[in-house]
């Protein structure tokens, strides 16, 4: 059976920075459940940020994985410097999925850890950009298949496909 990396907010769970969990809605999340293939983790709150906490962005146009080069960083709107602490749950998050050999994961799109098609452009003005966050960087860098919640259904193939062969 495989098992599916999905972030906690996408769950239900009120681990985001507001306080609240992401406003997702998907049968297949249900099913996957009873399946026993979800595995459950906010990288966030396993690196020791509390909830609620203040927005964080990765800096002006950079991304997770310039991040994990060591050559920009992560801050949140007051300012604090939070590099360390997302690093951290991004190697939590890889330890995670590895000792549960998962080789998918489902992730909340935007966020500065989560995110794999897009993310906030670090001016804290709401304004997208293409990128992904720090926990998907990794993933990604290390082999394992990250969608987005609206590719929930590409997922879905990419594991029917697996089960017929
Ligand atoms: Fe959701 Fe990921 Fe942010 Fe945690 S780190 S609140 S799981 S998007």
């Amino acid at each position: 059976m495989e098992k599916i990396l999905v972030s906690a907010c996408l769950l239900g769970q009120p681990v985001r920075y507001n306080g609240k969990a992401f406003s997702f809605k998907n049968h297949l999340l249900g099913v996957w459940q009873k399946e026993g293939r979800i595995v459950s983790l906010c990288p966030e709150m396993a690196s020791g940020f509390p909830v609620p906490r203040p927005s964080a962005e990765i800096e002006f146009l950079r991304e997770g994985s310039d991040i994990l080069a060591g050559s920009s960083q992560v801050f949140e709107d007051n300012g604090d410097d939070v590099t360390a602490l997302f690093v951290e749950g991004a190697q939590i998050a890889l330890d995670v999925a590895i000792a549960n050999n998962c080789r998918f994961a489902l992730l909340t799109d935007g966020s500065p850890s989560c995110g794999s098609t897009f993310i906030y452009d670090g001016t804290f003005n709401n304004v997208q950009k293409q990128g992904a966050g720090v926990v998907a960087a990794l993933l990604v860098e290390n082999g394992i298949r990250v969608f987005s919640q609206r590719n929930i259904g590409e997922l879905a193939d990419a594991l029917k496909r697996l089960s017929h062969k």
